[in-house]
């Protein structure tokens, strides 16, 4: 029996009444076939709880649940109509229900005493999960994937959970924390840093690099020091494609371990791969994945929400706290070893409040080493006011009002994309947009606005309390008109008013914005916006620097542009934070680090930032180029 168990089984008095044990990760699980022991175990698993510091449930054994048909019956009749339940899923593997439900709130009722008669008059354990305002297929797809997969990741999770208390297996001679830099190292895309410990390896983030060639899209796996068989964990900040696209590989090669990310960015990111591999497809390009493989992903993703501590090797206590950059987005804090060593990787961050969300958090328990991002780090990067942008913004769409032409907006799905939406929904309740134009919304773009609303406990307080008012949701407002296929885009490609496009790719590099672009750019009427930050060797990158005549190869055929469109950077929106921000963050950051190494951004502004920051807060500091390691402790 695990050490732990053992433990536990001293604490709890009336051991005899557990039938059964199990991990769920870290969490631990007892079941039993006592009734009453379920319904009142006089305070005994919260005793445990505090003294051994780890999440303990009692679940009743699948022996005494009731029967499936009648329990829901029950459930119904004890759930308020007004809290509108849309499904209601069992998992008798491990006695739980899983209530969808509109209005949560209600489900649950007052100190969840509706819960508590659920769990009296059924025997199951009540779960309630939010249903979007907006229709999710991925959402549906990811939780029907887990609830029929649910005897394999029971058994998942219980392996999880031993890889984690099953104890040190090799022997310490000494202790070591080191991380190898196997992309993103000077340079945006492919991120891909890799943890060791003595006890530990872990991957932070595993991204593709869209806009490099063959060659250098994706992180160096092939390094010596990493080997897929011997990696413990994946723990992935967010769901842009440079952080995560290469997650789906990893499991086609083999590699059954767990993913660690926040719920969002699991939908999004489950999303994201699945129209990478579709937008490929359509280019006769092949993939290093296929759809099975992002389903291996999702069956081996372990949700955290922020803020929740959790062991996830036996050296490792991860905890995720909001980046502030897209939905879901984290700032990955490690507790190494009994105190041995404390690091943060911010992944992307952005540390002011934006429409969408609440600015990075800056304080933590503890915190050695800091692995921060430089997008923005050079001392050129300063961002301008975000009020001065939105004006921009909204001068733009007006004059197209005016003239009767197009706005397109590429975007990179999810971020600035619903930052732009909900941008221009307030702008044109306020009235400060003229005119009530039609904002069509691409496909993949509207998936992920609807994952926003499954999730309003990951949004900024003001579109947070919005969306809890249902009324007043605003990415529910009728000014935005979906666009769901080929069709449909041809129609708004001919439609004649002014409208307004939100499309992906961000960078114009393919998808249905390249198509919009390419019948948009030799009218003068139009306007192309850019919101976010072009790579090098893109389209967007040319467009962007103000290039009138070149040759560009539309689906291998070379078009001479002669650019008419109006082309606009409103990159002081942007979701990473901009030089003053990451200076702030460091003079904020609390409690103070005593190493900082800078990656993800352009070589010279990795190194500024990292000077920078010496200088001003004597701090050490390094930008590692990849394949380098450096020991942090
Ligand atoms: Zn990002």
């Amino acid at each position: 029996m695990t050490e732990i168990l053992e433990q536990i089984k001293k604490l709890v008095p009336n051991y005899s009444k557990i039938s059964d044990t199990a991990f769920e990760g870290a969490n631990i699980i007892l079941y039993t076939k006592d009734k009453g022991f379920f319904l009142d175990n006089g305070g005994i698993i919260k005793e445990v709880v505090n003294t051994i510091k780890k999440r303990v449930e009692l679940r009743p054994d699948p022996a005494i649940t009731g029967d499936m048909e009648k329990s829901e019956k029950i459930m119904r009749e004890l759930i308020p109509e007004d809290a509108k339940v849309s499904d209601i899923i069992f998992d008798p593997q491990r006695s739980r229900a899983i209530i969808e439900a509109e209005k949560p709130g209600s489900a649950i009722g007052k100190q969840g005493e509706i819960l508590k008669e659920i769990r009296k008059q059924t025997m199951w354990v009540p779960l309630i999960r939010r249903t979007p305002a907006l229709r999710s297929k991925i959402i549906e797809n990811i939780r029907a994937v887990l609830y029929q997969n649910s005897d394999y990741r029971r058994k998942f999770l219980d392996k999880v959970g031993h890889r984690i208390y099953d104890g040190p297996i090799k022997s310490k001679k000494e202790d070591w924390v080191r991380v190898t830099y196997l992309g993103g190292g000077r340079q945006v895309g492919r991120s891909c840093l890799f943890l060791q410990t003595p006890e530990s390896k872990v991957l932070l983030d595993c991204g593709v690099n869209v806009a490099a060639p063959d060659t250098s899209m994706y992180p160096i796996l092939e390094a010596p020091e990493f080997k897929l068989e011997e990696l413990d964990a994946v723990i992935l900040s967010h769901a842009h494609i440079d952080h995560s696209g290469l997650i789906p590989y990893l499991y086609k090669m083999g590699f059954r371990g767990p993913t660690y990310c926040t719920p969002p960015t699991r939908d999004v990111s489950a999303l994201l791969a699945l129209d990478y591999i579709g937008v490929a497809f359509k280019q006769a390009r092949k993939t290093l994945f296929d759809s099975s493989d992002v389903k291996e992903m999702v069956m081996h993703t372990v949700c955290i929400d922020y803020e929740e501590v959790t062991d996830i090797t036996p050296d490792l206590r991860l905890t995720f706290y909001n980046a502030g950059h897209i939905v879901g987005s984290s700032l990955c804090h490690l507790h190494v070893g009994n105190g041995l060593h404390n690091l943060v990787y911010t992944g992307d961050l952005k540390y002011l409040k934006t429409k969408l969300l609440e600015p990075a958090t800056s304080n933590f328990p503890r915190l050695e080493t800091l692995m921060i991002e430089a997008t923005y780090g050079g001392k050129e990067n300063i961002l301008g006011s975000r009020m001065k942008a939105e004006d921009g913004m909204i001068e733009v769409i007006n004059k197209a009002i005016d003239e009767k032409g197009k706005v397109l907006i590429p975007v990179l799905g999810v971020g600035r994309a619903q930052e732009a939406l909900l941008i221009i929904e307030d702008a044109m309740m306020k009235g400060r947009i003229k005119e009530k134009v039609p904002v069509y919304v691409q496909g993949l773009v509207w998936d992920v606005t609807a994952i926003h609303t499954a999730y309003p406990d990951y949004l900024g307080r003001t579109v947070r309390q919005a969306i809890f008012r249902n009324d007043t949701n605003p990415f529910l407002s009728d000014i935005f008109k979906k666009v769901a296929g080929k069709k449909e885009q041809e129609e708004v490609i001919n439609s004649p008013g002014p409208c307004v496009i939100v499309a992906t790719s961000g960078m114009l590099t393919a998808g249905a914005s390249l198509e919009y672009f390419r019948h948009m750019y030799d009218n003068p009427k139009n306007a192309v916006m850019f919101l976010s930050y072009q790579s090098e060797g893109t389209l967007g990158r040319i467009v962007q620097s103000g290039m009138k005549n070149f040759t560009y190869v539309f689906d291998d055929k070379p078009e001479n542009i002669d650019m008419k469109i109006s082309v606009h950077n409103f990159a002081d929106l942007s979701g990473h934070a901009g030089r003053s921000e990451l200076m702030n963050y460091l003079r904020n950051v609390n409690p103070k680090p005593k190493k900082v190494l800078v990656n993800h951004g352009e070589s010279s502004r990795c190194l500024d930032l990292a000077s920078s920051i010496h200088k001003m807060y004597r701090i050490e500091t390094d930008a590692p180029k990849n394949l380098e390691t450096v020991r942090l402790k």
